[in-house]
């Protein structure tokens, strides 16, 4: 049988990692990419997207050696700042009091274009751009692209997003079952230009959130000085900003310290795309040792705990490291990375889920903040025992479905506590079993946390 390259389809964060990855292993890699190289053409239309990266990010990029390179990209972020409605100024709630608990806000084609370097800097990675991937033929062992074009391979990862043509190639053989289940909620995304001088016109250092409820707006820094700011609402709230008077008087109503700085806001809010946002469970990762999918093509999530490309990561470290296991055996390792991955991307499918309630509503319910301050006070006291959800999500490698069923423990206990004041709280904390200790590669000092 000729040997070809391992094929990867999909050049995103989780494509171009796993590229990295498979050349440091020594395979060689042909990676083909639908867009055009983002590196030379702008594929974003001038606008500025970013992303939280958090420590199942930051882990892989520290193993593969692009830390530096994202380093002198990121912006570090420590708490969300709440712009509430019946507060006059804007307050912080930090995430945490360790040094590695703050989260780095990063721009998407940045990070991606670090990833495709390194890879490509291998020199074991070929790189096709501006080919689209329509199906895989695995009786005739090739891929067959849009253009009618096809590429003889041995095995392809499919990393090519949630719509993944090679997951759908390998429903089509009955070896995967997956189901999208959409949110009655959309986004979009828009953009709060820098001062004049260049500056930043909130503090860059945090997450802003302006909770309404039922919808909620978010902005993230840029380097450059402008936020990406995001509305999410629900799509009866959409279908009601047609007319350029609803937009600007549902902005005026509802976010108006924001409203006053964009005066391009409206042409922004008709111009700019609305995206959906939904839940993709897959079940069959993969097909004997020809296969399998990685990333947001396994397990789609929405946005809300600013997880998905952290996880997307985080999985294709799991996979890399079960191929170095047993490289002659791909089948069990594509299969041993399902049983690792598929509990914990169900887990955090989840949490992501609830974080929207949390975000938009939950930090400014003074329920939930009393709980999220007697669960950061217990942490002071029993730091062996006990972290926040948010924090275990965010800034550990513990395996999500862990974070979630130890989550679950804990907001237990402080809802005894809190309906019975007697309870001997600290006796119950401690009897829980103590949290597993960092992972190795998280080094505190790998991104600039000031
Ligand atoms: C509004 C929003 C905000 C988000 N914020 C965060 C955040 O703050 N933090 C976070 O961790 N995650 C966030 N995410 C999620 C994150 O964007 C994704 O989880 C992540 O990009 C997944 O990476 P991926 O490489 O698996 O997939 P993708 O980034 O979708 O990459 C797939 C790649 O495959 C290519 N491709 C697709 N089909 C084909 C084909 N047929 N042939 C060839 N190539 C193909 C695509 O062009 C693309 O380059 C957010 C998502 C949304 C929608």
């Amino acid at each position: 049988m000729t040997t070809h390259p391992m094929a990867i389809v999909g050049g995103g964060q989780a494509g171009a990692l796993l590229a990295i990855y498979l050349a440091r292993q020594g395979h060689n890699v042909n990676l083909f990419e639908s867009r055009a190289d983002l590196r030379r053409v702008d594929i974003d239309a001038g606008r500025s997207i970013n992303l939280a990266l958090a420590t199942r990010g930051i882990v892989p990029l520290i193993e593969v050696g692009v830390i530096e390179h994202v380093d002198a990209i990121t912006i570090p972020m420590r708490g969300r700042m709440i712009h509430a409605v019946n507060t006059p100024n804007p307050y912080l709630s930090p995430y945490g009091s360790k040094p590695h608990e703050v989260i780095h806000s990063v721009s998407r084609t940045d990070l991606n274009a670090i990833l495709l370097d390194a890879a490509e800097a291998t020199g074991r990675v070929t790189i096709e751009f501006e080919v689209q991937l329509e199906s895989v033929d695995f009786a005739a062992s090739e891929l067959v692209f849009n253009d009618g074009r096809t590429e003889p391979f041995n095995v392809v990862f499919g990393a090519d997003g949630a719509g993944s043509r090679v997951r759908k190639s390998i429903a089509a053989l009955g070896a995967c079952e997956f189901a999208t289940e959409w949110l009655d909620h959309d986004y979009k995304e828009l953009t709060l230009p820098a001062n004049a001088d260049g500056s930043h016109r909130l503090d860059p250092q945090a997450l802003h959130i302006w909770p309404r409820g039922e919808f909620m707006l978010i902005a993230l820094a840029n380097p450059e000085g402008d936020f990406t700011i995001t509305l999410f609402a629900p799509k009866t709230t959409f279908d009601s900003l047609i007319t350029t008077g609803s937009i600007a008087a549902f902005f005026d109503s509802e976010f108006a310290d924001f409203a006053a700085e964009v005066p391009d806001l409206v042409d922004q809010f008709i111009q700019n795309p609305t995206g959906r946002l939904g839940t993709m469970r897959a079940q069959g990762w993969s097909y004997q040792d020809r296969a399998v999918i990685v990333g947001d093509a396994a397990h789609a999530i929405v946005p809300f705990h600013g997880q998905g490309m952290n996880a997307a990561m985080e999985s294709v470290r799991a996979l890399a490291r079960q191929i170095e296991v047993s490289p002659d055996d791909l089948g069990a390792a594509f299969e041993r990375y399902e049983a690792e991955r598929k509990p914990d991307a169900d887990a955090i499918a989840q949490m992501a889920l609830d974080n929207y309630v949390e975000m938009r509503s939950g930090v400014i319910d003074p329920d939930y903040v009393e709980k999220r301050n007697l669960a950061l006070e217990l942490e002071r006291r029993h730091p062996a025992h006990i972290s926040p959800r948010y924090n275990m999500v965010m800034f550990s490698t513990m395996p999500y479905a862990e974070a979630q069923s130890r989550a679950e423990a804990q907001a237990d206990l402080i809802d005894r506590a809190i309906a019975d004041p007697s309870v001997d709280l600290d006796a119950l904390v401690a009897k829980l079993p103590e949290l597993p200790p960092l992972d190795a590669l998280v080094d505190l000092d790998a991104l600039s946390t000031s």
